[in-house]
C-alpha cells in the first residue's frame, strides 16, 4: 500500500499531550528527565500546583534517564544519604500503584563485593550504619555470595571475593517506563510537557528570576527549578552563579539476549565493573566515569575494554557473550559524591543536580522533595542537608565509599 504523505494522519498523542507553551506558569521546570518529570508529578499530585511546565530541549527522558543502568538501592553510608535514598526506595515499592503504570520494578537484591580486608572492614561498617538507619543490609561471606549468584568467580581472580554487602530490597526497574509513567500522570493532572524547547537564558527582575528565554520564546515563571543534570553548570552560568560540579561522560553497554543466568545485581568497586541482567535478557554492564570532563554523550573505548575484562574475570561464563551496543551519558559529579538540591543565589531559582552516576534510584524521593521546595520555597527535610551552601560551610556528605563504582 502506498501513502500520500500529504494525507497522513496527525501523529497520535502518545501517553501525554504535546501543548504549545503558555506565556507564563507558576512553576517552570527545566529538564524533562526523571527528576524533572517526577518533580512535576509531585507538584501536581501532592501540592495541587498544576500551572506547571516542564521544558525539555530534546525529547522527554532522552538524557541520562534513557542511558542509565537502573540500579536502585539505598545502602549509603551517612544518615542524610540513607534518609533520601531510603525514602526513594519506599516510593519505588508503591510507584506502580501511585502512577497506575508498570515500571518493572524488580527487587532482586544488590551485592557490593569486598575484595580486600579494607573492603571488608568498610563494608561491615556500612552495613552497621545502614541498619541503624532502618535500611535492610547484611554482610555475606564468599559462600553467601556464591549462593546468591552461583555464576560468580570468587576464587580464581586477581582480587578474590572475600564477601559482600547485600541489600535484598534493592534491584532494578525499566528507566524509560519510569519516565513515561511520571510524564503520563503529570500530564493527566494538567502539567504542560514541552519538548524541543531549550532554555537559553533567564529573565530577571533585580536578583529575582521571573522567566526563562527559550528556543520557543520567552516564558514567564513564578519559580524556576533546574533539573538538567550534566548541563547544570552551563545554565547556572547563564543565571550568574557557579555550581561545584564537573560533567563527565559515563558509559554502559549491553550484550545480546540470554536466558536468565544472573539472578541479582553485582557491583565491584575494586575490579571496577557492575553487572545485572535486564528483563529481556541482555547483560547490562557499567563502570566508572571517563576521567575527562565533556558534554559529548559518548566516551572512550579503553573504558569499555576494561569494564569487559573485569566482567569476564568476575563472570567467566560471559567470555563468549557479544556486545550489542554501548552508549554514554553526561553525569554531574560533585566533590563529595552527593547531590545538590535547594536554593541558589538567585531568588526563586532552584537547583537539583550533582546526582552523578547514581541519580536514577533517587528519582521518586528527589522528585518529592524538590516539589516541596518549589511549592514552598523551603527545603524539605530530605534535601535540607544537600544545599549549595554546604560547599561554603564545609558540611560535606562524603559518599565516595558508597558511590564508588557508582550507581
Ligand atoms: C551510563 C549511565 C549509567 C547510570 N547508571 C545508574 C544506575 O544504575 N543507577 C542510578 O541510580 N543512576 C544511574 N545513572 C545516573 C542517572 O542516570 C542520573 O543521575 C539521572 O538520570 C539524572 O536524572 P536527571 O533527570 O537529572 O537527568 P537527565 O535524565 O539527564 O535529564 C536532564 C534533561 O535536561 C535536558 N536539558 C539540558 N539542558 C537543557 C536546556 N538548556 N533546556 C531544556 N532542557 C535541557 C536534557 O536534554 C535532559 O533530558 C547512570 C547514568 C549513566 C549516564
Amino acid at each position: 500500500m502506498s501513502y500520500d504523505p500529504r494525507n497522513l494522519p496527525e501523529h497520535p498523542d502518545f501517553l501525554w499531550a504535546n501543548p504549545e507553551p503558555k506565556s507564563s506558569y507558576d512553576v517552570v521546570i527545566v529538564g524533562g528527565g526523571g527528576h524533572g518529570l517526577a518533580t512535576a508529578y509531585y507538584l501536581a499530585a501532592h501540592h495541587g500546583i498544576t500551572n506547571v511546565a516542564v521544558l525539555e530541549r530534546g525529547w522527554l527522558g532522552g538524557g541520562n534517564m534513557a542511558r542509565n543502568t537502573t540500579i536502585i538501592r539505598s545502602n549509603y553510608l551517612w544518615d542524610e544519604s540513607a534518609a533520601i535514598y531510603e525514602a526513594s526506595l519506599r516510593l519505588w515499592e508503591t510507584i506502580e500503584d501511585d502512577l497506575g503504570y508498570n515500571v518493572f520494578f524488580s527487587q532482586r537484591g544488590v551485592l557490593n563485593l569486598a575484595h580486600t580486608l579494607q573492603d571488608v572492614r568498610e563494608s561491615v561498617r556500612r552495613v552497621e550504619a545502614n541498619r541503624l538507619n532502618g535500611v535492610d543490609a547484611e554482610f555475606v561471606d564468599a559462600d553467601g555470595v556464591r549462593e546468591l549468584c552461583p555464576i560468580i568467580n570468587t576464587d580464581n581472580l586477581r582480587y578474590p571475593v572475600l564477601g559482600a554487602t547485600y541489600q535484598p530490597r534493592a534491584g532494578i526497574a525499566k528507566h524509560d517506563w519510569v519516565a513515561w509513567g511520571y510524564a503520563r500522570r503529570a500530564a493527566e493532572l494538567g502539567v504542560d510537557l514541552i519538548q524541543n524547547c531549550e532554555v537559553t537564558g533567564f529573565v530577571k527582575d533585580g536578583n529575582r528570576v521571573v522567566g526563562v528565554e527559550t528556543s520557543r520564546g520567552r516564558i514567564g515563571a513564578g519559580r524556576v527549578g533546574l533539573a538538567v543534570a550534566g548541563s547544570t553548570s552551563t545554565l547556572a552560568d547563564l543565571a550568574g552563579f557557579d555550581v561545584p560540579i564537573q560533567s563527565h561522560p559515563l558509559q554502559a553497554l549491553v550484550s545480546e539476549l540470554f536466558e536468565p543466568v544472573h539472578p541479582t545485581v553485582v557491583m565491584s568497586n575494586h575490579i571496577h565493573v557492575y553487572v545485572s541482567q535486564a528483563h529481556k535478557g541482555e547483560l547490562v554492564m557499567g563502570a566508572g566515569v571517563d576521567q575527562y570532563t565533556g558534554y559529548g554523550q559518548r566516551g572512550s573505548f579503553h573504558v569499555i575494554e576494561e569494564q569487559m575484562a573485569a566482567a569476564v574475570e568476575l563472570f567467566p561464563i560471559f567470555a563468549r557473550a557479544h556486545v550489542l551496543r554501548t552508549w554514554g551519558g553526561i553525569v554531574d559529579v560533585t566533590m563529595d559524591a552527593s547531590p545538590i538540591m535547594g536554593r541558589t543565589p538567585v531568588e526563586d531559582l532552584f537547583v537539583n543536580t550533582g546526582w552523578g552516576t547514581g541519580g536514577f534510584k533517587a528519582v521518586p524521593g528527589a522528585g518529592l522533595a524538590y516539589a516541596h521546595t518549589l511549592a514552598t520555597g523551603q527545603p524539605h527535610p530530605l534535601n535540607a542537608p544537600f544545599s549549595l551552601e554546604r560547599f561554603e560551610t564545609g558540611a560535606l556528605i562524603d559518599e565516595h565509599g558508597a558511590a564508588a563504582v557508582a550507581h
